[in-house]
């Protein structure tokens, strides 16, 4: 099916888009990378009148340090923010995750804001900026607001972002000298996960000094595995004591019942995946 009609406005600055927002209202739909969103126009499960471009808004594209942060502009491609030297050295698990994260040709298109912004809990990147503590900044009429990873998510693809907001930049606390790892089933390559575990720890003399895992596809938001992080932190680095705190992962999850798995499946497997996921970033966290 082809999109219904509508007009196309490609603002070149945040502001600009801000006002075309104010001005078209519910009729107003951002475009970023057009790979969640062209489907669901062609779909016809959405009709905008008014499509903004965000594609021309050069300040919002690239990966920046900002102090004891890294910051990623909303409208910067996968396939960048995949090969940024400062996202692997400062954010491992997010350059873990975006190499697995669909095709080469949706990586291309798709932007780090965009998916985000999507909010679909099966999504790779959810469970990756939840476990590193991610803040988003979001652009509106009375300047800009931060909004923790934590109270980002709100529901079923629904964010902190209000109807006349711009997701602008992601910024990630730097964890440097952190390992990472991202564990993420799938049936067929390339596809969204049947679940997914993204860790990434700090080891200290052999104990577990810190540590953050996210989970995706285990309800209707990604999710934070705080019961896990909770009993590893101080322990061991020990396959013992990950596989006995791993049994919490499902801990607090409510995942969805559908083809590819029935939610029991789901609590089960999440519990082997998050031992795989964190026995890899302690391994690369030195252990
Ligand atoms: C076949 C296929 C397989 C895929 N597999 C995966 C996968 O395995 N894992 C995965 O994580 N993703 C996957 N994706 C999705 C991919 O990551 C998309 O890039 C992403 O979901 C949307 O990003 P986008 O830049 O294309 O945004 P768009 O499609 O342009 O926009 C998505 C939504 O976000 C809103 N939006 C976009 N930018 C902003 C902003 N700055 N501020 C406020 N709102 C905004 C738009 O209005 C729209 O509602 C897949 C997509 C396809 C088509």
């Amino acid at each position: 099916m082809i999109p219904a009609q509508f007009d196309y406005v490609a603002p070149t600055t945040v502001e600009e888009a801000l006002a075309a927002l104010r001005q078209y209202g519910d009729d107003a739909k951002l475009l970023a990378g057009g790979q969640s969103l062209l489907p669901v126009l062609r779909m016809r499960l959405n009709a905008p009148e008014w499509i903004i471009d965000l594609g021309r808004i050069d300040s919002l594209r690239g990966v920046r340090e900002d102090g004891d942060a890294i910051v990623i502009g909303a409208m910067t491609p996968h396939s960048v923010v995949g090969s940024d030297p400062l996202v692997a050295q400062h954010a491992a698990l997010v350059t873990k995750a975006v190499a697995e994260l669909a095709d080469a040709q949706i990586r291309h298109r798709g932007t780090f804001g965009g998916a985000l912004a999507h909010a679909d809990p099966a999504g790779d990147l959810g469970g990756p900026v939840r476990a590193l503590d991610a803040e988003f900044v979001i652009a509106g009429a009375n300047g800009t607001r931060t909004v923790s990873a934590d109270d980002f998510f709100v529901d079923l693809f629904e964010t902190a972002i209000s109807e006349d907001e711009i997701l602008t930049e992601v910024r990630i606390p730097k964890h440097t000298g952190w390992g990472a790892h991202h564990e993420k089933m799938v049936r067929v390559a390339h596809q969204w996960p049947i679940c997914a575990v993204a860790a990434t720890a700090r080891v200290e003399g052999g104990t577990i000094a810190d540590i953050g895992i996210g989970l995706a596809n285990m309800g209707n938001t990604p999710l934070r595995a705080g019961g896990v992080e909770e009993a590893l932190r101080g322990q061991p680095a020990t396959e013992d004591s990950v596989r006995a705190a791993c049994a919490r992962a499902a801990e607090g999850t409510s995942p969805p019942s559908d083809l590819n798995g029935s939610a029991d499946y789901r609590n089960h497997v999440v519990q082997v995946m998050c031992r795989r996921a964190v026995m890899g970033a302690l391994e690369g966290a030195g252990a």
